[in-house]
């Protein structure tokens, strides 16, 4: 059954769709459907040429025929429960299931399209139930709990007494020691939050449509790039205008383009657009009521199962494990920051007087002027930078270059397997004795088919007991340059493809036995340490050398530049940090709430918040306000959006150490590999971190790493 993927894949699905019509479903049953067998494919890599939009729904509802049978198969076994009849038999179950999963899921979020849209409309509650019925089986949990009370006698090693107390936890958390009238409610309950979350969802796809700005004069797009005006051109004809330009927003309240934008009009404009969406302007689509509903159904589920709100319920197997650590933690950041804050607010402010702008610092300000603070400080013209970040220069001299460096391992392009978009390229990675680690697929450039943000997805897992080797995917949005010219790519880009490549090798790396350890299944608030991690190599010296050459001179980066690139990372650390913390904060605040504490407005609620925590500043807005935090309302992260600076806490101090013994060589990354990257949740993961480390990370590399140290 693979428990704990299986709540991954759940959770992921609730990710990203919209509303459309029924679609046609066709005979698409066993014979002529590629998903109801394991790909012949190398790796078992999916046949993406022979899988339509049609085989998902047949595939879902065989899949869950298969492992609600094979469940209760285990369920009714006539002999005593033993570690291999019961916790193996259901590691091994599922397999149509999490095949089907694993691929709709990312084609949910990285190609939809109308259909697949509409059938995971369908699905989402359909799995949220199915889940239930495996995990509300009081035969199945029984056993499961005859284990558990016997642990000590079973002879197991530590990956298995691990798998049997995560096992029977999911159960305990999906209500299995519930009355039947409790079990009752929990159903009803979780199937409204899947039907709210992905409303939820659906709603903010069609919000970037709802708040694009038209502009007819072209004129008022002054500043931006060529590229971005060509872009803005297309968008406006893709939805029919013959003349005009139509500016996007992005899912963060900022965006990126005002960056560049000189029209100080325009610029609000289009940051109201992006900042007041979902709530219901002009009579438009309104989160809000979604919101509320959903805060309260989980506050409801946590106290049916003995927490006291969602946060308790969430942090509980995080290695944060209660929100008050994590209140704690971040309440030793938020002054630091703020003060930085302060000072990058008085620095905008004195540029903005240079342009005769005596008002108050607005968030369509900020950007704006960070950038010319940014340009004067350490004067780099983007447009200077870009060409020295080519991107296959970067994936191979630079991201692909630091892996081979640090573990030994070599990535070899093939073009014989299919993908789902022409964009999509594949490549086989070599261990460093030559063997076939796995397959990495790139999918990097932006398109309106793909969700924003970035992220790796596993289409299959590693696991010895499956005989499976892993199948990765990294998916960024990086605009794609026009036919024939290189793609010149942002420094934050940059570090996004090191990041997601730190995801990657946790997967590619992993070597475990049972399915539901394999890879990134491990807590929520460490998953993005590896990655995080890696970021912190694209700015090391002796790396950026190697791939920050011209694209045209095949100079490499002066180094004049290069300091400054590497200064300039630093830069806005103050801003960055506090739009995030205050999301965090909004997140924490929500769900922490009893059920009888459920506010009526969520703007107010929102405000009160913010002021708790002095976060209230104007001009820095939380990167996500409350009707468009997909990560909480429609994604897996409610109670847990503050993870990733948990995590970064953990790679902060990793990496320091790791610079502390030499840095980029492979004694280094053998030692992060056999204690972290191979390891799974095949053990706890802060005693691997402590047995990596050799001691509790050290908070003070994280303040170290923004830039915030010298100001506590
Ligand atoms: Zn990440």
């Amino acid at each position: 059954m693979r428990i704990q993927t299986f709540f991954l894949i759940l959770l992921a699905g609730s990710m990203a769709l919209s509303a459309c019509s029924k679609s046609n479903s066709q005979n698409t049953q066993t014979s002529d459907n590629p998903l109801f067998s394991e790909s012949t494919l190398p790796f078992h890599a999916p046949d993406f040429d022979a899988i339509k939009p049609v085989h998902f729904r047949p595939a879902f509802e065989a899949g869950m025929k298969q492992e609600l049978k094979e469940s209760k198969e285990i369920a009714n076994n006539p002999e005593p429960p033993t570690f291999k009849n019961t916790i193996v038999a259901m590691e091994k179950s599922g397999r149509l299931l999490n095949r089907t999963s694993s691929i709709f899921f990312n084609l949910t979020s990285a190609n939809t399209n109308d259909e697949i849209q509409t059938i995971q409309k369908e699905m989402a509650p359909k799995l949220a139930a199915h889940s239930d019925n495996i995990l509300l089986n009081t035969k199945l949990y029984n056993r499961v709990n005859t284990l558990y009370n016997n642990r000590d006698d079973l002879d197991l090693d530590t990956a298995q007494m691990k798998l049997l107390e995560d096992t029977r936890r999911d159960f305990v958390r999906a209500g299995a020691q519930l009355t039947d009238a409790q079990k009752k409610r929990m159903r009803e309950i979780n199937e409204r939050i899947s039907e709210l979350t992905t409303k939820f969802q659906e709603n903010l796809l069609a919000l970037t449509k709802e708040r694009a700005v038209f502009v007819a004069d072209k004129k008022k797009l002054d500043g931006l790039s060529d590229d971005r005006i060509a872009a803005a051109r297309e968008a406006a004809a893709d939805r029919g205008h013959e003349d005009g330009y139509l500016l996007s927003i992005t899912n963060t309240t900022r965006v990126p383009i005002l960056k560049g934008l000189n029209n100080r009009d325009l610029r609000k404009k289009v940051w109201e657009a992006s900042a007041y969406r979902g709530i219901g302007q002009n009579g438009g689509i309104d989160n809000q009521p979604l919101i509320l509903e959903l805060v309260k159904l989980r506050a409801e589920k946590a106290e049916l199962l003995g927490y006291s709100n969602h946060a308790a319920y969430k942090l509980d197997p995080q290695t944060a494990k209660k929100p008050q650590a994590v209140l704690d933690m971040l309440e030793d950041i938020i002054p630091p920051v703020i003060k930085n804050t302060k000072r990058e607010q008085a620095d905008i402010k004195q540029m903005m007087e240079k342009d005769d702008i005596n008002s108050d610092v607005k968030p369509w300000d900020w950007n704006y002027y960070a950038e010319k603070v940014r340009q004067a400080k350490y004067n780099i013209d983007q447009s200077e930078v870009r060409p020295y970040f080519e991107l296959n220069r970067v994936l191979k001299d630079g991201v692909f270059y630091t892996m081979n460096k640090l573990y030994g391992i070599t990535f070899k392009e093939r073009h014989d397997l299919p993908v789902y978009h022409p964009d999509v390229r594949v490549f086989t990675v070599y261990d460093k004795d030559g063997s076939k680690l796995g397959l990495f697929y790139a999918d990097y450039f932006q398109r309106s088919s793909k969700r924003g943000g970035a992220w790796m997805n596993a289409y299959i897992s590693q696991s010895r007991l499956l005989n499976k080797k892993p199948v990765i995917v990294n998916v960024l949005n990086i605009p794609k340059p026009a036919k024939g010219e290189p793609a010149l790519i942002s420094f934050d880009n940059v570090q996004t493809m090191f990041h997601e490549m730190g995801h990657a090798v946790h997967g590619l790396f992993s070597n475990v036995k049972y399915p539901s350890q394999g890879g990134t299944s491990v807590p929520r608030d460490f998953v993005e340490f590896p990655s995080t991690f890696d970021e912190d190599w694209a700015i090391q010296p002796d790396i950026l050398k190697h791939y920050a050459i011209h694209y045209k001179t095949g100079k490499p980066i002066p180094k004049e530049l290069l300091d400054k690139v590497i200064e300039a990372s630093n830069f806005n650390q103050g801003f960055d940090t506090q739009e995030y913390l205050a999301a965090t904060m909004l997140d924490l605040e929500w769900h922490t709430l009893g059920s009888d504490e459920i506010p009526e407005d969520v703007q107010s609620f929102e405000k009160k918040a913010l002021a708790k925590y002095n976060l209230d500043m104007e001009a820095i807005p939380p990167r996500y306000k409350s009707p468009y935090f997909s990560h909480i309302f429609a994604g897996g992260y409610s109670a847990n959006y503050y993870s990733y600076i948990w995590s970064e806490v953990l790679a902060a101090d990793a990496f320091a150490y790791m610079q502390q013994n030499g840095g980029l060589k492979r004694a280094n990354g053998d030692r992060f590999r056999k204690y972290i990257l191979s390891q799974g949740g095949s053990d706890e993961a802060m005693k691997l971190y402590k047995e990596y480390r050799g001691q509790k990370p050290d908070v003070k590399y994280l303040l170290k790493r923004r830039g915030l140290e010298t100001s506590m």
